[in-house]
């Protein structure tokens, strides 16, 4: 017996095109979206009446670091703790997230290649939480950005060995969707210098081309215009916080079909934070906010792909998720809400490879939804506000 629900008569959000359909039912049998549509007759099926509420895809957010807890330093307490207490900490974030409608959460970084573990308990049923794609421990080399949640490769043959290694724990935890992530900058939140890419281009296309070969792809955490400008040159597939890109890389991202994953609240809530994280790292976000306003609106302008991502966890960030600070943030900088949304949902569900199965609420796909008693796309507000109630594969959360 399969376990059917059905979503009945609500105002049913098309991502795609930013247009509510409305009246419509949407059919779900075990997991997936069977059917959408008026007048649906949903024989044997749990009837859940929608009219008058806004019926949603779950949100996705492509960038967080699901053990981190969003305090004055996350990365310190990560240091102290051990891994066991985040891998814990992860699990809970992945439950909070879960149940405030982000269903699937991209992690680009942790300690000991936790968030694959937090990521495997999960798919497992081991724990309630989000779906994880994880990254595991970034790439980094030796001089770089948060060395507590990398591993250490330098010559091209300890990279090589890196990303081998990453190809064999995902495929043993199960993880179909591989991604991995580099540090190709420093960043705020570190002692080192935002401005030299960290790999040269060589090591880049290396990178690159051995994860492609691998059937995985590449993140890349790129803060400074010089190291973000290599990265694109090389064809990395989602370039991380980007926060000062020149037109002629912009056209280049695009040509290449490359993504802009912006983080831009948590750069706008660390501006803000002093005298609760270090000097220094006020002082790099603020350069870094106002370089995002511009790179982001031309972004924008230049049809570049931007997918949402947040940085969830990150200090001073507080609780995860983050995703409707984020979506707040981008229309603050200009996107109209039926480009945050898209870029919540469908657009980062293409980006990271899983369209076929999440982001829009389409036939055949997982029946991640939310219900909403205000339209989003009126206030983007109503994801927080007037969230009545999350589904996860057709099952309500509690
Ligand atoms: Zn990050």
């Amino acid at each position: 017996m399969s376990k059917m629900v059905m979503f009945c008569g609500g105002n049913v959000a098309d991502v795609r095109t930013g247009k509510i359909r409305e009246g419509l039912d949407v059919l779900c049998a075990d997991g997936k979206i069977k059917a959408v549509g008026k007048g649906l007759t949903g024989d044997g099926a749990e009837k859940i009446d929608c009219r008058g509420k806004f019926v949603m895809p779950g949100v996705i957010d492509a960038h967080v670091h699901i053990t981190w807890d969003g305090s004055s330093d996350p990365v310190g307490l990560d240091e102290r703790e051990g891994v066991y207490q985040a891998m814990v900490r992860g699990l809970n974030h992945a439950r909070d997230s879960l149940k405030a409608g982000v269903t699937t959460v991209r992690d680009t970084g942790s300690m000991g290649d936790v968030a694959v573990e937090v990521a495997y308990a999960i798919q497992k049923g081991y724990a309630k939480g989000c779906r994880i794609v994880p990254c595991g421990a970034s790439i980094q080399s030796i001089y770089g950005h948060v060395p507590n949640i990398g591993v250490i490769a330098d010559t091209d043959g300890e990279l090589i060995r890196e990303i081998r290694e990453k190809k064999l724990l995902l495929t043993e935890k199960e993880i179909s969707c591989q991604w991995i992530k580099i540090m190709a900058t420093g960043g705020a939140a570190g002692m080192e210098e935002v401005g030299p890419s960290m790999y040269s281009q060589e090591q880049l296309q290396l990178i690159v081309g051995e994860a492609h070969r691998l059937h995985m792809k590449v993140a890349a955490h790129a803060v400074s215009r010089e190291g973000i400008v290599e990265c694109i040159k090389a064809g990395i597939d989602t370039i991380e916080h980007g926060a000062d890109i020149p037109d002629e890389y912009l056209r280049m991202m695009k040509d290449k079909g490359l993504t802009l994953v912006p983080t831009l609240a948590i750069y706008k809530v660390l501006a803000e934070s002093y005298g609760i994280v270090p000097d220094r790292m006020v002082a790099k976000s603020k350069a870094v906010t106002e370089n995002q306003k511009s790179t982001f609106a031309r972004a924008r302008e230049m049809g570049v792909r931007i997918a949402l991502g947040t940085d969830s966890g990150s200090p001073n960030f507080g609780p995860q998720p983050a995703a409707f600070q984020e979506m707040l943030t981008m229309e603050e900088y200009g996107m109209p809400s039926a480009e945050v949304i898209r870029s919540a949902t469908l657009t980062a569900a293409e980006v990271l490879g899983l369209e076929e199965q999440i982001g829009s609420l389409d036939e055949g796909k997982t029946a991640d939804v939310l219900i909403l008693s205000e339209n989003p796309y009126e206030k983007l507000q109503a994801f927080t506000e007037a969230l009545e109630a999350v589904y996860q594969a057709g099952v309500l959360v509690d």
